[in-house]
């Protein structure tokens, strides 16, 4: 292991980041915001899947899995119906205020929009991170969820093609969890946009496949390191680390996982999702659907396989 090959561990994080930052700042500043925030992201995107093959943290994991075309689409599906919300976010606003604004009592909203953008970024961040952990968590917890969160435990290696790859039904809930209370809070646009740009990077991040040292980073961010022990196969282990940008929560709600030895490349789960795009959307609406994603299909009077939920 070469001298290059270390320092780039330690830097790729950051400096990957930290670009996808700059991008973002240079995009919101220019006359189209959002076609150019896609040119960043895909563009930090394509960085990232060269790494993978320059420095894979598990090489076994480079191979074709069969699944990055429904990965893509997935994350197309997602990532558009997002930015629908996010080109009706300036009129979004206004409507939740007239809804919510005999219930907040305040004409200026909760929101300190006297601050910095970078601490209201930074307040928005823990405010929405509260919405993922909660809609995360019980998406671990719970089947109503569960059926739909499968979808992107399924994976049995991690990649930058299938960070996206969320039920739409679960990047609904995610949203709304996240985003409302910053609404009803009348936190402004700019704020909303670093929000989702912070989140973007992060879960590109978090799902690459390259020999990254985080270091101290792992204590404030969701790092790769973090959520690959959120992937594990063992449900004891895997239901933890649900914080998508910042641990915060984890750490103070108990279900950080953090252990001084690296994380495990067993991945994926019991049961079995579809292998077609469409029937992957339409499978945690059946019973048999419903069955193949807890496992349960296999052997006819096949002990009940315990999955992630208690049902
Ligand atoms: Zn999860
Ligand atoms: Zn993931």
């Amino acid at each position: 292991m070469t001298k290059a090959y270390v320092l780039l561990s330690y830097v790729l994080w950051p400096a990957l980041f930290g670009c996808g930052l700059l991008g973002a700042y240079c995009a919101f500043a220019s006359d189209h915001p959002l076609l150019w925030f896609n040119v960043v992201y895909l563009s930090i995107a394509a960085g990232i899947a060269l790494f993978e093959y320059l420095m894979p943290y598990e090489r076994d994991w480079l191979a074709p899995d069969g699944e990055i075309v429904n990965d893509i689409a997935h994350t197309l599906l997602t990532k558009g119906a997002v930015q629908v919300a996010a080109a009706a976010g300036a009129t979004f606003p206004i409507l939740v205020a007239m809804v919510a604004q005999p219930h907040v009592g305040n004409d200026d909203g909760l929101w300190p929009t006297n601050w910095p953008l970078l601490l209201q970024v930074a307040l928005a961040l823990v405010i929405a991170e509260l919405g993922l952990y909660a809609a995360h968590r019980y998406a671990h917890e719970r089947l109503i969820l569960w059926r739909f969160h499968a979808l992107h435990h399924s994976v049995e290696r991690l990649r930058v093609f299938n960070t996206g790859r969320f039920h739409v039904v679960d990047s609904i809930v995610k949203a709304a969890l996240s985003q409302i209370p910053l609404y009803l809070l009348g936190a402004p646009l700019p704020v909303f946009l670093w929000v989702g740009a912070v989140t973007a990077f992060i879960g590109l991040l978090t799902h690459c496949n390259i020999e990254m040292r985080t270091g101290f980073l792992d204590w404030i961010f969701s790092t790769p390191r973090l959520h690959r022990w959120h992937h594990s196969r063992d449900a004891t282990v895997g239901n933890t680390n649900y914080c998508e940008n910042v641990v915060l929560w984890d750490q103070l709600l108990g279900t950080y996982h953090n252990p001084p030895y690296p994380s495990s490349t067993d991945i994926g789960i019991k049961g079995e999702i579809a292998k077609s795009f469409w029937t992957q959307l339409t499978q945690p609406f059946t019973k048999e659907g419903l069955r193949q994603i807890l496992g349960r299909h296999k052997k006819n009077n096949a002990p009940v396989v315990r999955e992630r939920v208690d049902i």
